[in-house]
């Protein structure tokens, strides 16, 4: 397997030709940093909070923001938070590799925790929560985890939250909702989340969205960001890893799948949005907490309700 561009021993086999080492890096960057001008994620001035958990995406995504601010001379503030949900044999050590990391390239990091924020880890929560239910930690680990990303980015002054997710995250996402025909919930999706603005929402913006699990595996490997490969033990679980597989399956099989879920649900997206924006309830304050809430009470502090409940 030879690179086209240079005809050194190619690293990665795409649909479009094989490439070595560093032509791979480069079309990476360059890929990432096409996305980020063509849906417009980070502007000219903007205190940028990048939503890190120490995984490969996380912090690829945070050193590829950087290298783009710095690359473009923006007038950016950056700064990493992460959300400590207390998983076992997992979140400690992601965190861990996440400090080295910002230690290393300069980068402030915040941590906040369910702990502290919630009074329980997710390990304590989701047993009491999802009692006599089939359902996974995910639920109430997502609930939390946008929950606090919101809340602690614009307490920091965030004009922007940046997500780690890429391309498989995002196709899975998508036909989930489409399996469970979920369409107010896709039009959530997309590059840059959310359907309107609202001052109390920070908006989230995913600079990998154009990036295989893959792609963005090698990348973190080849720069040698030290990344445990673990996944949270609960990952395996639920619909989305089902999901995962098949689409797994179909793209071994198929090449080029997954981007074409990306590219029909992009071309939708538009008109997914202008309904949802006709049918959005209007955001209201949470009489518990503050915090934007589609009900009296936010969905975050009704799980805290259950837990006091026990
Ligand atoms: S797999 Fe589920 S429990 Fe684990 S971090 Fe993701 S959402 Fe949370
Ligand atoms: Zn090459
Ligand atoms: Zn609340």
């Amino acid at each position: 397997m030879k690179c086209q561009m240079c005809e050194k021993q190619a690293v990665m086999k795409l649909q479009h030709g094989d490439l070595c080492k560093t032509h791979f890096i480069d079309y990476f960057e360059e890929k990432v940093f096409k996305t980020i001008k063509k849906y417009q994620l980070v502007g000219r001035q903007e205190v940028l909070c990048v939503a890190a958990s120490g995984g490969k995406d996380s912090l690829t995504v945070l050193y590829l923001t950087k290298k783009y601010i710095e690359k473009n001379q923006l007038n950016v503030s950056l700064f990493a938070l992460a959300i400590d949900e207390g998983i076992a044999n997992y979140r400690a050590k992601t965190l861990e590799d996440l400090k080295q990391f910002c230690d290393e390239y300069n980068i402030v990091l915040h941590v906040v925790s369910t702990k502290e924020e919630f009074g329980a880890t997710l390990d304590e929560a989701y047993p009491i929560v999802n009692r006599g239910t089939k359902k996974k930690p995910c639920n109430v680990c997502g609930v939390w985890r946008r929950y606090l990303l919101n809340k602690h980015a614009r307490r920091l002054g965030a004009t922007k939250v940046i997500t780690g997710h890429n391309l498989d995250d995002e196709a899975q996402a998508i036909m989930m909702n489409m399996f469970k025909a979920n369409t107010d919930l896709a039009a959530h999706l997309g590059p840059v989340s959310g359907v309107y603005e609202h001052g109390l929402f920070v908006q989230r913006v995913k600079p990998l969205y154009m990036c295989l699990e893959k792609e963005t595996r090698l990348y973190a490997l080849l720069k040698g960001f030290q990344v445990e490969f673990t996944e949270c033990p609960y990952s395996n679980e639920g619909f989305r890893s089902q999901i995962q597989d098949m689409l797994n399956d179909f793209e071994a099989k198929y090449r080029g799948t997954k981007q074409g879920i990306i590219n029909s649900f992009l071309a939708m997206l538009p008109l997914l949005k202008e309904k949802a924006k006709q049918q959005e309830e209007e955001i209201q304050q949470c009489v518990k907490c503050g915090e934007p809430a589609h009900q009296e009470v936010c969905n975050a502090c009704k799980i805290v309700e259950v837990l006091a409940h026990g």
